[in-house]
């Protein structure tokens, strides 16, 4: 299994670097690439861990004077750097030029080099045989999402390459391409109904992904036997996909921050609604729509984007039932957007329809620094989980602190003030508003505690359910059935957002302890996405958060190949003239730490333990057996 997990697109990155590490200012030593001083020496270095010295400044010369050179893609020992061309670069991509990877022929820097190691540790016996992940992090607009692209396209490409063999079953035969084309099929969908046009990407994931690609030695389809000969003979058929999607930022359709947009999908209907649906969902004289203004967009555009999201819900087997249902929903949102609400003036607890006022809605509040709030907090949590563990404990804190409970934002600050008292990570703001900072990694965060207890509370009325769920319309029952009925039955105890988030971020990170992890750091090179331009200080921040000195420092002193003791052993005992060392064994089985983490080794410190390895060759494991048949 191949797990490919691109973290949201927050300003921070999930990287190596400490707990605590602080950036350090730049020595702004570098130049952008129009400068004819740029750099040429450093361009034909394309490992970091060949700089001497390795000093951040380094580091940043190398990737400027690469980058000048449209070398987009630098290794950090065993780290991919991807700085973003924001151009197209035809000659990097494409079948030939994954062949030249996938054959051994082109060893330069690449997504394809990851792709492929990944695809070979999976598949070659005498490698790792542990699920894969690639780990693809960087701030939004980094080149997250085209990265993970061009890693699907090479990874199903090269699985389908393979000649099926002898004892897969003929059904098996093509499934690549037709889960490749399923996949793609659904990329467009998600972007529709997941993407939106921010200050730093006008097509920025607003979810975070988790994708599996299961290859057939990781996946138990048929019987036990025949999934073991599969097992050893075809590891590398694509079986199936599976797309997690965590953290949909749902209050984008309500409120945006200027400048950004909601959703792709609404202004792709606007603009590319067959005429005739048009009519009866989107009446002609409708007013503006508040919820998606359209006087900025390329209609053109949106047009044929929606044109590409419904071909693929058609390819996906969305029937015309479930299609039509759906637009009549999207279009009921766009409508309720033109609504406004006032307390009626009899009674204050009771909400109605202010027919004097007509939203656009772009209230104050959904900046990432300006100002921050659940949403940020929670992509900020999941960046910090993948970089480092220390943040568990504070979240942990902060639901002791029973958001869900706080009444009000200055009571809640009081308790988060108390219940933390003496946190180093935490402290509270001096600016007038309740609100808290939370020293992460990368720098220190202010979040705003107005609007955070609703926001987490996550509730639908009871009232609303009753209702939508009396409706004669199929699909919008479908859409809140029992389950969720019953989830918001009075006196049910209500899972919070961040309780929900949290658990979903641990059931994430144990399935990514039991791989085998490949990192792809994305690089913005400027804040305004523009092609040719490198900004030192700019690209100084991200690496600096990232932490790419420290990890090609690291990366200098040991041997890029680690495991554990344990599987060190079980994969190459067999060469061994006596059973291991007792020392060696013991080692393994003390090896996890009270976090219950594994803790991996360099080969080289083995070697120092002095485990004698020969040529000699002992009777082969029942698995080394199968393999060689
Ligand atoms: P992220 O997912 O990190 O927010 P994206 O992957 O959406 O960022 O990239 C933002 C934009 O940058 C893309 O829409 C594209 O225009 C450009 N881009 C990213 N990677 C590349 C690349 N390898 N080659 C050319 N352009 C790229
Ligand atoms: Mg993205």
């Amino acid at each position: 299994m191949i797990a490919l997990l691109m973290s949201t697109g927050a300003r921070a990155f999930a990287g190596f670097i400490l707990p605590g590490s602080r950036p350090r200012s730049s020595g702004n030593v570098s130049r952008g690439c129009n400068d004819k001083e740029s750099l040429p020496s450093h361009s034909a270095i394309d490992d970091l861990i060949y700089l001497t010295p390795t000093s951040s400044d380094q580091v940043l010369l190398c990737l400027n004077a690469r980058y000048c050179q449209d070398e987009i893609y630098t290794r950090a020992g065993s780290t991919l750097v991807s700085v973003n061309p924001f151009k197209g670069l035809p000659r990097l991509y494409g079948t030939t030029v994954m062949d030249e990877y996938h054959t051994g022929t082109a060893t330069s820097p690449h997504v394809y080099q990851v792709a492929q190691q990944v695809f070979s540790c999976m598949t070659s016996p005498l490698d790792d045989i542990r699920n894969q992940s690639i780990i693809v992090s960087g701030e939004s607009g980094a080149g997250k999402t085209v990265a993970a692209k061009h890693l699907i396209k090479y990874l199903v490409t090269v699985a389908d390459k393979k000649q099926p063999s002898r004892e897969s079953s003929p059904s098996l035969r093509g499934m690549g391409t037709k889960i490749e084309q399923r996949i793609l099929d659904s990329n467009p969908i998600l972007e529709a109904f997941g993407n939106a046009c921010t200050l730093r990407n006008e097509n920025s994931s607003r979810f975070g992904k988790y994708i599996e690609l299961q290859f057939s030695g990781c996946v138990t389809l048929l019987s036990p036997e025949a999934t073991l000969q599969r097992c050893y003979f075809s590891d590398s058929d694509l079986l199936g996909a599976s797309i997690q999607t965590y953290l949909l930022e749902k209050t984008r359709v309500a409120y945006q921050a200027e400048g950004e947009g909601t959703f792709h999908v609404f202004y792709q209907l606007l603009s590319g609604f067959p005429v005739e649906l048009r009519d009866v969902l989107i009446p002609k004289g409708s007013p503006t729509f508040n919820a998606a203004p359209t006087h900025n967009r390329n209609k053109e555009q949106d047009a044929a984007k929606w044109r590409e999201t419904y071909k693929a819900l058609m390819e996906i087997g969305v029937s015309e039932e479930q299609r039509l249902g759906l637009f009549q929903i999207l279009a009921a949102i766009l409508h309720l957007g033109n609504v406004d609400l006032c307390h009626d003036p009899e009674d204050e607890d009771v909400c109605v329809i202010d027919e004097q006022t007509s939203g656009i809605l772009d209230i104050y509040g959904f900046e990432s620094f300006d100002s921050n709030s659940l949403e940020q907090l929670c992509i900020n949590y999941a960046n910090e989980r993948l970089q480092q563990h220390f943040v568990r404990h504070f979240l942990k804190d902060l639901q002791e602190c029973q958001l869900n409970r706080a009444s009000d934002p200055e009571n809640l600050q009081s308790r988060i003030s108390h219940t933390l008292l003496g946190n180093r990570y935490l402290g509270l703001s001096r600016k007038g508003a309740p609100a808290f900072i939370v020293k992460h990694y990368a720098q220190s965060v202010t979040y705003d505690l107005e609007g955070m207890i609703d926001k987490n509370k996550d509730n639908i009325p009871v009232e609303l359910i009753d209702l939508l769920q009396e409706s004669n319309h199929s699909f919008l029952v479908l859409l809140f059935s029992q389950d969720v009925v019953l989830s918001h039955a009075p006196g049910k105890k209500q899972t919070v957002v961040l309780s929900k988030f949290k658990a979903s971020l641990d059931s994430l990170m144990t399935s990514l302890s039991a791989t085998h992890p490949h990192y792809i750091r994305c690089i913005k090179p400027n804040s305004a996405s523009k092609p040719v331009h490198f900004d030192p200080k700019y690209v100084m921040q991200q690496l600096t958060a990232c932490g790419i000195a420290e990890a090609v420092e690291i990366s200098k002193k040991a041997f890029p190949a680690r495991m554990s003791y344990a599987e060190f052993l079980q994969n190459f005992s067999l060469l061994l003239n006596s059973d291991p060392t007792p020392a060696a064994k013991t080692r393994s089985e003390v090896i996890p730490n009270k976090e219950n983490e594994e803790v991996y080794e360099p080969l080289e410190l083995l070697y120092q333990r002095q485990i004698q390895l020969t040529p000699r060759r002992k009777s082969l494991a029942p698995r080394q057996k199968l393999r060689r048949r």
